[in-house]
C-alpha cells in the first residue's frame, strides 16, 4: 500500500476517459459507459454475460492493461464485472472461477495475465473460488490473428479436476474463439454447465460483401 501510494504520488492515476488525473475512472466519464449489443453466446458456453461496449473509457481500461500493463485498470473492470454478474446470472451458482490462460510470452512481458486478475477480482467480490484450470496450447495470442483465425480460437487443454460449474472470465470477447475453446477444454475435463463473463465485447467492422442489399456479418 505505501508503494502504492509512493507511485501513485510520482505517476498519478489518470481517468481512462478524460485523461484528468486522480483516479482510473472519474465519476463523470463512469456514466459515459454503455452496455454492448445483445449478441449469442460461442458454441459450448451456456450463458455470456458482456458487460461494456468496448469504446471509449471501456476499451481505454482494457487497452492499458493489456498493452500498458496498467493493474490497477483491472480493479475497476472485476467491479462492474462482479456487480452486472450479480444482476444478470442466472440461479446457477458455479462451483469455480477461471480464464483463459494468455501466452507465456504475453504473460511475461506484461508481468501479469489480465484474465487471471480479472478472474481472482470478480471470485473475490462474489465469495467464489478461483483457480487455473487450463493450459494453453502454442499458439499466437488471439489479438494478432485474422478474425476467420480467431473464430478458431486458440487451443486449450484442462490441467487439473474440473468441477461441475465454471465461470470463464475473460477481459474482451471479439469472436467468441477463446471463450468457445475454453468451454470445450472445460467440457472435456468434466464441467457441464460453463458460463462466461466478460468485462467488453468488441464487434469487428462489417466486412464488405459483394453484392448490394446484404448486411454483412460483424464477425461476433
Ligand atoms: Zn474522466
Amino acid at each position: 500500500m505505501l508503494l502504492g501510494a509512493l507511485l501513485a504520488g510520482v505517476f498519478p492515476l489518470r481517468c481512462a476517459g478524460c485523461r484528468l488525473p486522480g483516479a482510473v475512472l472519474c465519476e463523470r466519464c463512469a456514466t459515459t459507459l454503455t452496455a454492448p449489443d445483445p449478441a449469442p453466446a460461442p458454441a459450448g458456453v451456456d450463458v455470456l454475460v458482456a458487460c461494456l461496449a468496448h469504446r471509449g473509457a471501456a476499451r481505454e481500461l482494457v487497452a492499458r492493461a493489456k498493452y500498458h500493463g496498467e493493474r490497477a485498470s483491472l480493479g475497476v473492470l472485476a467491479v462492474v464485472m462482479a456487480a452486472t454478474w450479480e444482476c444478470r446470472a442466472g440461479t446457477v451458482r458455479p462451483d469455480v472461477v477461471t480464464f483463459p490462460p494468455t501466452t507465456p510470452e504475453r504473460r511475461r512481458a506484461r508481468g501479469f495475465d489480465q484474465a487471471e486478475v480479472l478472474a481472482e477480482g470478480v471470485a473475490a467480490r462474489l465469495g467464489l473460488p478461483s483457480a487455473r484450470l487450463l493450459r494453453r496450447g502454442p499458439g499466437p495470442a488471439q489479438a494478432s490473428r485474422s478474425a476467420a483465425e480467431r473464430r478458431g480460437g486458440p487451443s486449450f487443454r484442462a490441467q487439473a479436476p474440473v468441477p461441475p460449474r465454471v465461470l470463464v472470465v475473460d477481459d474482451v470477447c471479439t469472436t467468441g474463439g477463446t471463450l468457445g475453446a475454453a468451454a470445450a477444454a472445460l467440457r472435456t475435463g468434466g464441467a457441464h454447465h460453463v458460463v462466461g463473463l466478460v468485462a467488453t465485447r468488441r464487434q469487428l467492422a462489417p466486412r464488405p460483401l459483394k453484392g448490394a442489399g446484404r448486411t454483412a456479418d460483424p464477425g461476433v
